[in-house]
């Protein structure tokens, strides 16, 4: 976003949440590799600290598959197999698949009761998907799914809204309360936390590279080495002022907020 001088920029009362500790992390992406790609050396930091990790696809993602020739069933096995290997890369501990289609004509509101389940089930303290605020974004797959992942992360613990799941349903509401305390926007052009990864980058490049049903075996190694860039020039940044320490070679550009600030101005 572009902001000019006369424009105020007037911060949240509510400070920046740490993702240090975070416990349950629940991600909701569009696609099977977009957390992998955008903050995948986060996620295996934070992995490493104990943290189980879910991700849940909520785009079937079949579009994105270069191999015309596969049958659907085929193109389906495919994307699971990479997406398996990436997260026993990264330590991811759990997969699940929304199956919605992928740029294609799907509802928010048929998303959001599944993703009220996956809230109600998980228990998350700690929700990773896209920024659906991002300024230049034309995938509406990602805006949209970021749009109603936020949205959840502040409804889900209403009772007249149900989720897709009555027996899920019925067990989060004599279950005690959880505390979901932030939400992490990736792909954002308005980053207040910046993660290093110099100690994760090759498990990021590594589960990056597995992704071998949506990109060829030219187009991986470019991907990286753009993901390698993009790293060093958030780190470069970072470093420079004065947000990351001295030596950082790599970094993930992160938005974190307190969900409380997704609903009026805080
Ligand atoms: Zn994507």
């Amino acid at each position: 976003m572009t902001r000019d001088s006369a424009h105020l920029v007037i911060p949240s009362l509510l400070p920046v949440p740490s993702l240090d500790g975070a416990r349950r992390i629940l991600v909701i992406q569009p696609h099977y590799d977009d957390a992998d790609i955008a903050a995948g050396g986060t996620l295996a930091t934070l992995a490493d600290s104990g943290a189980a990790i879910r991700y849940c696809t909520v785009l079937d993602d079949l579009v994105g598959v270069i191999d015309e020739t596969l049958s659907d069933e085929d193109a389906a096995a495919s994307l699971l197999r990479d997406q398996r290997a990436a997260a026993a890369i990264i330590g991811v501990n759990e997969l699940t698949h929304l199956g919605f289609p992928d740029a294609g004509n799907w509802s928010r509101f048929d998303v959001r009761p599944h993703l009220f389940r996956e809230i109600r089930d998980f228990r998350p303290d700690v929700i990773f998907t896209a920024d659906p605020w991002l300024s230049v974004e034309a995938h509406r797959d990602h805006w949209e799914v970021g749009s109603v992942a936020a949205e959840a992360a502040i409804l889900f613990g209403i009772p007249k809204l149900p989720s897709s799941s009555a027996s899920v349903d019925a067990a989060w509401r004599t279950a005690p309360p959880f505390d979901l305390r932030a939400v992490v926007f990736f792909y954002t052009d308005e980053p207040n936390t910046l993660s290093p990864i110099d100690g994760t980058w090759d498990r990021k490049s590594a589960a990056v590279s597995e992704y071998r049903a949506q990109f060829s075996a030219e187009e991986l190694p470019q991907l990286v080495t753009t993901l390698d860039a993009k790293a060093a020039q958030v780190a470069r940044v970072g470093v420079g002022a004065g947000r990351l320490p001295a030596g950082t070679t790599r970094a993930e550009a992160l938005k974190v907020i307190d969900p409380r600030t997704l609903h009026g101005a805080r």
